[in-house]
């Protein structure tokens, strides 16, 4: 059994930024369980081709660690994972990093004040645990039936099996969100019939993606400040952007330029009504693209609105009874973001599992802490998830916070901290009030921000400065500290 003063699972962006952060406050004394074969989290699953961010990379990076050489202004995945490797080579990671250590449990022991953690790389304990699972690493399958009998390829967009060539293919697509939109245009063109499966349409807006030339990335090079600057830029941009989406009005800024794109790369009036949402901008996730709307006009596609009924055998059975043929499906259908899976391995100080003490809804103090489980932070808990910008900015609030939490921990001399119940109730009071006349919750859809019960448990209600200056102490005053009995 190993023991650690911090045990960090996960090492995506969350995970290897708190790992950067404890190295920078010389802290060596931790480790990082990653269930895969490699460090990356996101971006090393989602391989799908076109895979890109939607944010700008001065943005979606590390404030600490920018990156002069971009290739474009909202990189491709597989210059993002590259970044992930070479901060964690920057920083030294690797050597704290334990993979194929899948966290099968974490069990608060009192008596000790610290988590016994059960995985499959064997046992460890930890001083304090941090959780960087991902809010979208666990990808959602769709209760199809038949679905599992298909006797063709099958696969989910964040799990892309490379080795299934679709060219000449009947190839099935089911969803039409952030993954469909950016990996359909580029299968079109292979495939030799392309059947689109649509649940609910998405609003698209122009991208404007472009490649980095010479002049700015030596300009990044010689002049860091200046990139410093086009991030604030794209940042605060950003924060003015998310307005009209806190107080959601018909007709808005954002739905008139998606409308607009729709109209201008869509001529046929028909397909248009199909393509066109009936529920408030931003009430899902915008998309960005300029090739998805031309992509599924061409011969090869079959934009399909009815619903999925079952698969039998090679076909895809729609509710009206017809049956399309295919040879390969493509599961583009999201993630389990509202049950968070990993709730169910942490039991807490009372012998009470997170997903008990979460049922029927999630919440976490400030996103972070959750009373009854001492020494255990989340990043990208409940409620700080964003639709609008980048979420490293919640990321990095949240590990100034969680650092100032741990220098609390020490000087204190005690050996456990944990949030007050009243604290974690009356914020979750304010973000749900906040969050109720927001486009996520009344903007008329049905979307993966709100849990079973319809509560919004993963947005944030709005601009990220006020999160990010919230954060920025740490505020003892929510939290008892504790002493392991003599
Ligand atoms: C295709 C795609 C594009 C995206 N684009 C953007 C974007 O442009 N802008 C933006 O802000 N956000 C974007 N996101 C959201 C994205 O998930 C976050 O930006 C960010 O990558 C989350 O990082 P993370 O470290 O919190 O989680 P992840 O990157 O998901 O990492 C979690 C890690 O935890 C590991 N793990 C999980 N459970 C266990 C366990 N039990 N034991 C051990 N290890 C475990 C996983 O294997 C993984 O490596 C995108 C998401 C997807 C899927």
């Amino acid at each position: 059994m190993t023991h650690h003063r911090v045990v960090i699972i996960g090492s995506g962006f969350s995970g290897l930024g708190m790992a950067i952060r404890l190295k920078q406050a010389g802290i060596e004394d931790f480790v990082i369980l990653e269930r895969a074969g490699d460090l990356g989290g996101t971006w090393r699953d989602n391989t799908y081709p076109g895979c890109q961010c939607d944010v700008e990379s001065n943005l979606y990076s590390y404030s600490f660690a920018p990156r002069a050489t971009w290739s474009r202004t909202y990189a491709p995945q597989a210059e993002i994972w590259d970044y992930l490797r070479e901060c964690a080579r920057k920083f030294a990671l690797e050597k704290h990093i334990r993979y194929q250590h899948e966290v099968q449990s974490a069990t608060w022991d009192d008596a000790a004040a610290r988590w016994r953690i059960e995985t499959a790389g064997g046992p460890f304990t930890a001083g304090v645990l941090v959780a960087a699972t991902g809010p979208l690493s666990e990808p959602s399958i769709p209760a199809i039936p038949g679905l599992n009998e298909f006797p063709g390829p099958r696969f989910h967009s964040a799990a892309w099996d490379h080795g299934v060539d679709l060219a000449g293919k009947r190839v099935a697509v089911i969803g039409t969100g952030a993954s469909a939109v950016q990996f359909v245009p580029r299968i079109q063109p292979e495939a030799a019939r392309l059947y689109l499966f649509q649940r609910t349409p998405p609003w698209v807006l122009p991208h404007r993606d472009r490649p980095v030339r010479g002049l700015a990335r030596a300009l990044y090079r010689t002049v860091p400040a200046w990139q410093r600057v086009v991030r604030s830029f794209v940042y605060w941009s950003r924060e003015l952007f998310v307005r009209p989406f806190m107080r959601p009005r018909p007709n808005s800024l954002p739905e008139r330029l998606a409308r607009t794109h729709l109209e201008r790369q869509v001529a046929d009036p028909g397909l248009r009504a199909r393509l066109a949402p009936s529920y408030a901008i931003g009430c899902k996730r915008i998309l960005i693209s300029n090739v998805y709307y031309p992509a599924i006009q061409q011969p090869n596609v079959e934009l399909v609105t009815d619903d999925i009924r079952e698969v039998r055998g090679r076909a895809i059975v729609t509710g009206d009874g017809h049956e399309r043929e295919v040879d390969v499906i493509i599961l583009a259908t999201g993630f389990r973001v509202t049950e968070m899976p990993f709730a169910s391995r942490v039991t807490g100080r009372d012998g009470k599992s997170l997903a008990d003490r979460w049922r029927p809804s999630p919440s976490a103090y400030r996103g972070v802490a959750v009373a009854g489980f001492p020494n255990l932070f989340f990043l990208l808990g409940p409620n700080t998830g964003l639709g609008h910008t980048s979420v490293l900015v919640m990321v990095e609030a949240q590990l100034r916070y969680v650092m100032g939490s741990l220098r609390h921990l020490e000087r204190s001399g005690m050996s456990a901290i944990e949030v007050r119940r009243e604290a974690q109730d009356g914020f979750d009071a304010e973000v749900q009030s906040r969050l109720r006349d927001t486009v996520w919750n009344a903007g008329g859809c049905r979307s993966w921000y709100l849990d079973s019960t319809g509560r919004n448990t993963t947005i944030w209600p709005g601009m990220t400065w006020p999160y990010v200056n919230m954060l920025r102490r740490f505020d003892p005053a929510a939290y008892h500290l504790s002493q392991r009995p003599a």
